[in-house]
């Protein structure tokens, strides 16, 4: 939902009627200007009357503030007036900002700017520049650079002002935008309040009008909803006051989500009513769609399923008028949902089909946004670190991961299709052919390495979902009219594709590990040790197990959170592997070597023969049928990898029928 969210706040932006009212009012100053201009005819004046009209053309005319900037830093250059050159230069960069310019092209111009400023001790020039530098920063979504120029700027500021004013709080406000576009809600929050404080000091109340509703999202990112409330709720009244009906909509659609997400749906739904009784919002298909298409998913969760279909049919109309995808995509799935749930089978089957057609056709815009995010997402620091993990994950067992991963899911699909088709009579031959094809060309685009972590989510789940309730589905409807075999092929159908369910998450969780650098903490193990016992007490008391723990007192470096998914991974591995009729024993302790820490689990379970000491490691060996003990071969490749990224080893000692200890060693200085 939420980049239906974000593409709708840029859709709003983009359709701005208020440049009709900027414009007649910067029309009249731009006359009188215009006059002066005629009668001054030589020197350092007539510059800056010319870079007085360029800017004022920056609401209305683009291509003109280039044009008046032009001739501005032309006749600065004649008469070497260098503050005049770069008051031009900064001009054109908004010009070309406002015509949309590559970012360089744009970015150029103010450098220039801020070059020339330098000269002459300019510094309110440079602060502007680098503001505005900022702010191409983040519109390209590179918010980290955004945030540098914002900061330097506000430094550049303070050394040379002391009186706080417009200019400040804006850049202030600023940075705490980019912090909220990059969901750093905290951050984000500390520098809008203090922005709305320069604007409260400093008598600029339209700074706190502007950055409201940003202030009411950040504090819904942070889960403050009561006082996100009361934001919108000024937010309201201040737009109200000022008849810009645009931002009225707007905060009503927010104070419509929060309200979905308080579950207070009848208050939601008031939100929707005020919005499409609006007359304006007829201006504003998109957000005419997007107030359907919440209004469809409030019903579907108040199990109202005909209305779920009507609302969304309606949102999808316009969605579809507009041509956009992803919306039609988003609208889609409750209709598919609300199908399911009214038992209108073959109704449901056709709008996940028309859903499966719509994702090969978002494939490739989502794959540039996925991309765009995450070149956004790298360009910090960690830049360089990111990729290479990225990269690392070009490896050859990726591949084989994802050709496993694509092959059974063509499998499985093809067998509940094919099963589904049959208990039809082979109605749809013909479809599923063509189904079967379709998906293949799928998963073909789908090999693509960047892409991993959205197909095992996304893509792979999605389907298999669909099978597995609609065979859960099929099965009860027609148990009845099946013989034993039929109701054994079902089963078999539904528990492949809860393995498959599995599979995946663990594929994820292992992929998720490849992908992210350690967090170092600081950290007592015995405590770690104790805490992640206390999540699997079920299971160590079902199995009646003896567990003890051989750990001094003391404090370790390493990723908290990943450490305890290895002990989680070995602990459950010996209470499974055990022997029967024997109760599992296990110990755990810690033992200090001269560079590493060095852990052990040890069990009396069944024990491992040696041969098979390196390959457990191994994604997806397992030495036991599934029948035997349950499990997807992942639990101890993640282990390793843990290992691994704490420059540690693991290896396993063990005798078959006597029990194993795995040890985990982790460096010392992290
Ligand atoms: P799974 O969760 O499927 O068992 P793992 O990667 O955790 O996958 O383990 C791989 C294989 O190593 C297991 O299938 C099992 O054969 C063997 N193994 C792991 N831990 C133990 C243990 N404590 N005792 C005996 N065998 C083990």
């Amino acid at each position: 939902m939420n980049h239906l969210y974000n593409l709708l706040i840029i859709l709003i932006f983009t359709i701005n009627n208020t440049t009709l009212i900027a414009q007649s009012l910067f029309q009249k100053q731009l006359d009188s200007l215009l006059l002066v201009l005629d009668k001054t005819t030589e020197g350092n004046d007539r510059v800056d009357i010319l870079n007085e009209i360029s800017y004022n053309y920056r609401r209305i005319e683009p291509q003109k503030v280039i044009e008046y900037g032009r001739k501005a830093r032309k006749l600065a250059i004649v008469n070497n007036y260098t503050k005049g050159e770069a008051i031009a230069y900064k001009n054109m960069g908004i010009g070309y900002y406002k015509s949309s310019a590559p970012k360089d092209t744009t970015i150029g111009f103010y450098k220039k700017a801020i070059e020339k400023a330098k000269v002459v001790n300019d510094y309110y020039t440079q602060v502007a520049c680098m503001n505005n530098i900022a702010l191409v920063y983040n519109e390209n979504l590179e918010f980290y650079k955004g945030i540098q120029f914002l900061l330097e700027a506000i430094k550049l500021y303070d050394e040379h002002y002391e009186k706080e004013n417009r200019l400040k709080a804006l850049m202030v406000a600023n940075v705490g935008f980019a912090y909220f576009k990059l969901k750093q809600y905290q951050k984000a929050l500390t520098y809008l309040e203090r922005a709305l404080n320069i604007s409260a000091d400093n008598n600029i109340p339209s700074i706190r009008s502007i950055y409201l509703d940003d202030l009411a999202l950040t504090l819904i990112g942070l889960n403050r909803l009561e006082e996100a409330n009361e934001v919108l709720d000024e937010a309201l009244t201040v737009q109200t006051r000022q008849g810009d009906m645009q931002s009225v909509m707007q905060t009503l659609l927010h104070k419509m989500t929060l309200a979905i997400k308080r579950k207070r749906y009848n208050e939601a739904i008031g939100y929707a009513n005020q919005l499409i009784n609006k007359e304006q919002v007829q201006n504003f298909p998109s957000l005419h769609m997007v107030v359907f298409n919440k209004l469809a998913k409030i019903a579907f969760y108040k199990g109202n399923y005909q209305q779920t279909i009507n609302h969304s049919q309606k949102a999808q109309k316009i969605a579809q008028n507009l041509g956009l995808l992803t919306y039609q995509k988003e609208n889609l799935e409750y209709v598919h949902q609300a199908y399911e749930k009214l038992g209108m089978y073959a109704e449901a089957y056709k709008v996940s089909q028309q859903f499966i057609l719509l994702m090969d056709s978002l494939q490739s815009s989502e794959k540039e946004k996925y991309t765009a995010d995450l070149e956004a997402k790298y360009q910090n620091q960690e830049q360089a670190r990111a990729i290479e993990l990225l990269n690392e994950r070009q490896n050859n067992q990726a591949i084989r991961m994802r050709l496993l991963i694509g092959i059974t899911l063509i499998t499985l699909i093809a067998i509940g299709l094919v099963t589904f088709l049959y208990l039809k009579r082979k109605q749809y031959s013909d479809i599923i052919e063509a189904k079967n094809q379709k998906l293949n060309e799928y998963i073909g685009y789908n090999m693509e390495l960047e892409n991993f972590a959205y197909i095992t989510s996304h893509d792979l789940k999605t389907p298999l979902r669909t099978i597995v309730s609609f065979t859960q589905l099929l099965k009860r409807k027609i148990t009845a009219k099946l013989d034993a075999t039929e109701l054994e092929y079902l089963d078999f159908i539904i528990n492949g594709s809860k393995e498959m369910s599995t599979l995946v998450d663990d594929l994820l969780t292992y992929a998720q590990i490849q992908g992210q650098s350690i967090q170092i903490d600081a950290i007592e193990p015995k405590v770690l040790v104790e805490d992640t016992l206390r999540g699997m007490q079920a299971d160590i008391n079902k199995k009646n197990a003896e567990i003890t723990i051989d750990i001094q007192r003391k404090w370790i470096r390493g990723d908290a959170t990943k450490l305890k998914q290895l002990f989680q991974n070995l602990i459950s591995n010996a209470l499974k592997f055990h022997k029967p009729d024997t109760v599992p024993v296990v110990n755990i302790a810690l033992a200090e070597a001269t560079k590493y820490w060095i852990f052990s689990v040890k069990d009396n379970g069944i024990g491992i023969e040696k041969d098979y000491f390196d390959r457990i490691f191994l994604i997806f060996k397992r030495l036991h049928g599934k029948r035997k003990y349950d499990g997807t071969g992942i639990g101890l490749a993640i282990c390793k990898k843990i290992a691994d990224q704490h420059n540690g080893q693991i290896w396993v000692e063990s005798e078959v029928g006597q029990g194993s200890t795995f040890f985990v060693s982790i460096h010392k200085n992290l």
